[in-house]
């Protein structure tokens, strides 16, 4: 298969981790018979550099001409937050990106890999049910789009925020959420709070319209408040969770402090044309850029989500993220997943602490060993 992708690696660590994302994804074209053609664009302080905007004419061209994108991360140090450079630079570059394809949900993975319970906060009897879920956001919707007011009536102060959903928004987040169920273990939890808000019965009312066209789909409904709480007490009962634009922008940050660490979440923003932007949720990590010591796992996962959602290539999407499990399971640790980060003085043998290309070198030894048809690890004799 022939595909084109827009690289715009960003600045800080975001132009570290995005070469080795695309060191896996040169692996992954060559085990899989693919062709990925790949067309750099500059965005944030880097293009502010070169033509003077953090999202320029130029970059939107090459996006436009691709079939997806994959994103690194953009912005400068926080003592230079005032230059002209970086001012609004993520702003500038994310919103833009996101005002143009009309991204209309957001798709957060949060899983906690074998070998990893040790850097997650929650309790290891929590995480021994196995915690591997989706979270879909509406991302057009709700209180960030409605009319916003402020002001003063008989001499006392408010503010609203209007919220509004209309069916049309409603059913392309639950066709999202009961496809990505069908990728998955077919099971998708529709979160709202219809005990109190109009917009969230309609929520509810579209989303079980939707589910007809999903019998193989196992639907249920939850509150959000009984959500937030699930999360934290029971984690592993979620397969995929839809929800409006603000529980889920609450929600999916909720989830991504359960795997312990940004460096292993990755995110999609698609649109109803199946057209993506894929990025981890983390920033340009300028207190440690340039010296090889970031983790490249988010960005190399937000690749594979890119295959999964953006090109159809599960089983290739399949192969990145067992090779990543495999990775971290042999004990390759980049400094902010270790024992020790997570506040663990114990001594563990098994961790092994690499750098940024180390730790792409043992994913892609690992992916290596994939068989390129059923995307599964070949047996390996030993001695
Ligand atoms: P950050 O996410 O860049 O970093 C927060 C902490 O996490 C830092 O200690 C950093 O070293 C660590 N970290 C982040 N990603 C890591 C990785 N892959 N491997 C190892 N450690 C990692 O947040 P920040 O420091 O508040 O922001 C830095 C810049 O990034 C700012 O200019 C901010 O505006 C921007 N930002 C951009 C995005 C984006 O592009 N989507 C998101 C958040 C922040």
């Amino acid at each position: 298969m022939q595909r084109t992708i827009a690289v715009l690696p960003g600045d800080g660590i975001g132009r570290e981790v995005m070469r080795e994302a695309v060191r896996v994804l040169k692996v992954v074209a060559d085990k899989f018979g693919h062709e990925f053609h790949l067309n750099e664009g500059s965005a944030g302080g880097a293009a502010y550099e070169k033509y003077g905007a953090h999202l320029p004419q130029e970059t939107l061209d090459i996006c436009s001409a691709s079939d997806a994108i994959l994103f690194g991360s953009v912005g400068g140090p926080v003592s230079e937050s005032t230059l002209p450079k970086w001012v609004d630079c993520e702003r500038n570059s994310i919103l833009t990106l996101r005002k143009t394809f009309k991204f209309a949900v957001n798709l957060r993975p949060a899983k906690v890999y074998s070998g990893m319970e040790e850097i997650s906060p929650l309790k290891k009897e929590v995480l021994d049910r196995g915690v591997d879920m989706l979270i879909i956001r509406e991302l057009l919707g709700d209180a960030y789009f409605g009319r916003h007011e402020e002001g003063e009536r008989n001499g006392v102060r408010y503010a609203s925020d209007e919220s509004e959903y209309n069916e049309d928004q409603i059913k392309v987040a639950a066709h999202a959420g009961f496809k990505a169920a069908r990728l998955r273990k077919k099971r998708l939890t529709s979160v709202d709070k219809a005990n109190v808000l109009t917009a969230s019965r309609l929520w509810r009312k579209v989303v079980k319209e939707v589910s007809s066209e999903y019998p193989d789909i196992q639907l249920e409904d939850m509150l959000v408040d009984n959500c937030a709480m699930q999360l934290i007490k029971d984690p592993a009962q979620f397969d995929v969770i839809v929800t409006s634009n603000m529980f889920g922008d609450i929600l999916s940050d909720a989830a991504a402090a359960i795997p312990g660490s940004l460096g292993l979440c990755a995110s999609a923003s698609i649109n109803d044309q199946g057209f993506g932007l894929y990025e981890p949720p983390g920033g340009s990590a300028q207190d440690i850029a340039g010296k090889g010591i970031a983790n490249p796992i988010a960005q190399i996962l937000s690749a594979a989500l890119l295959l999964r959602y953006s090109f159809a290539m599960e089983t290739e999407a399949q192969a990145i993220e067992n090779a990543v499990e495999a990775a971290l399971k042999a004990g390759y640790r980049t400094g902010d997943i270790t024992r020790s980060t997570a506040g663990d003085t114990t001594k563990n043998s098994t961790e092994k602490l690499v750098g940024t290309e180390a730790m792409t070198n043992a994913i892609i030894e690992e992916l290596e060993k994939t068989n390129a048809k059923s995307g599964k690890k070949e047996a390996v004799a030993t001695a």
